[in-house]
């Protein structure tokens, strides 16, 4: 290999991949201004003061070190008690519950766990742009299994069985989700169940968004008959908490995931750091008043996006969870590539095209409502403004709308 072509050194999978279609829309929109971005998939709240205040206090002590690998265990004892009130779900502090950096850590570990080279990781889309690349980046191969709207982009157990193969290990699921708000209901979860202990998947299911749901009850996968051992639950205070900048996330599961996760933690990472650990502990205990006023608020500026959206002309499901709006933008004749640069470009507003969450998001856009009501209101303005111009004058989607 000739020196100066350094790029021949690299990890192929590593080089080949692309990077985020997420982030070239946040470059793009951060070079320009006067952008409303509704992009960025994190809260617009600062995270509770009792909760800054206890980091800050933390760092006065002198609370400045490394903690064990598996994470403080007064954290780990305030995780278990959430899940157990909350879900009425038992994990051991000691043995079944791991602290990491941001869930993202602990969805890295749990695949790298238990993924051997060429296993393969069933996958719902659209969905959150990691799960393809780290399911790679494992040695794992991705098997995706495209959702749409019509059935409320919930995953069916029949459009998993479809892709079953011997080489089928992991069904990676995300509900409440990110980027469609779909909440899964009970009937086909049970269905799910049934076929991921008939046909023994283990189930990495990333419940980030189980605290942002709107009329609606979320029901964590572990919870169903036979799913508790062979689910990893993954979880983390960067959503509900407005905590992203902390990276602070954990998993919960069978010790034998757990201790094999820590091994990894262990020799990569170490420890999560100690001040958002000190930090997380006042959150699980004083922050549910904090939580239930951003849910509120998220609730209220769910409603206006919807509304709009439909009011426009573009056919918007109702998302349940989570803070995405997912219209269906192809009423306007442009595709979710199309849509999104021309609306930044000629209104400064960003949204992220539904093609950067799988090909199931083609003539889609995700809209993060955890914006303030106000730029949320203006950013809406401007959206009508370019439907009408980009329709030619008339209301976008009327046909689309009626036809469904
Ligand atoms: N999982 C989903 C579905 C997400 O949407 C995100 C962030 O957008 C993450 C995980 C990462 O969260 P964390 O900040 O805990 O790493």
């Amino acid at each position: 290999m000739k020196n100066d072509d350094w790029r021949g050194y690299l990890n192929p999978v590593v080089r080949d991949m692309p990077p985020s279609g997420i982030r070239r829309f946040f470059d793009l929109a951060n070079e320009m201004a006067g952008v409303i971005s509704l992009g960025v998939g994190e809260p617009d709240f600062v995270t509770p003061w009792r909760v800054r205040e206890a980091c800050i206090w933390a760092l006065e002590k002198g609370y400045t070190m490394y903690t064990c690998n598996q994470g403080l265990l007064e954290l780990r004892n305030e995780i278990s008690f959430k899940i157990e009130n909350r879900y009425g779900l038992h994990y051991e502090p000691k043995t079944e519950i791991l602290i990491t950096v941001g869930s993202s850590e602990a969805l890295d570990l749990a695949l790298r766990a238990v993924l051997t080279p060429g296993d393969e990781v069933i996958i719902p889309e659209p969905c959150y742009v990691s799960y393809g690349p780290t399911t790679l980046f494992s040695g794992g191969v991705p098997v995706y299994v495209a959702t749409s709207v019509k059935d409320g982009f919930q995953v069916t157990a029949a459009q998993v069985e479809k892709v079953l193969s011997p080489r089928s290990k992991v069904l990676l699921l995300c509900y409440p989700n990110n980027p469609t708000g779909a909440v899964m209901e009970e009937k086909n979860l049970a269905e799910l169940a049934e076929l991921a202990v008939a046909r023994d998947l283990i189930i990495i299911s990333d419940e980030i968004y189980d605290n942002l749901v709107y009329g609606v009850t979320h029901i964590p996968l572990a919870t169903l008959p036979g799913l508790k051992d062979r689910t990893i639950l993954i979880n983390g205070l960067s959503k509900a908490y407005a905590m992203t900048g902390w990276r602070l996330g954990y998993a919960a599961g069978h010790p034998a995931f757990i201790e094999a996760m820590t091994k990894i933690h262990q020799y990569t990472m170490l420890c999560a750091p100690i001040t958002a650990q000190m930090a997380a502990i006042e959150a699980l205990r004083s922050g549910g008043a904090a939580v239930a006023r951003m849910v509120e608020q998220y609730d209220r500026r769910r409603r206006l996006v919807v509304r709009s959206f439909n009011e426009m002309g573009l056919y918007c499901f109702e998302p349940k969870g989570a803070f995405y709006a997912f219209p269906d933008v192809s009423a306007t004749g442009l595709d979710s590539e199309e849509f999104a640069e021309t609306l930044l470009r000629e209104e400064k507003v960003a949204v992220v095209p539904g093609g950067a969450f799988g090909p199931s998001g083609q003539g889609f856009v995700r809209c993060a409502y955890a914006a303030s009501m106000e730029d949320l209101s203006e950013a809406l303005k401007r959206i009508g403004r370019f439907v009408r111009r980009a329709s030619g004058g008339r209301p976008a989607g009327q046909t689309a709308v009626a036809e469904r």
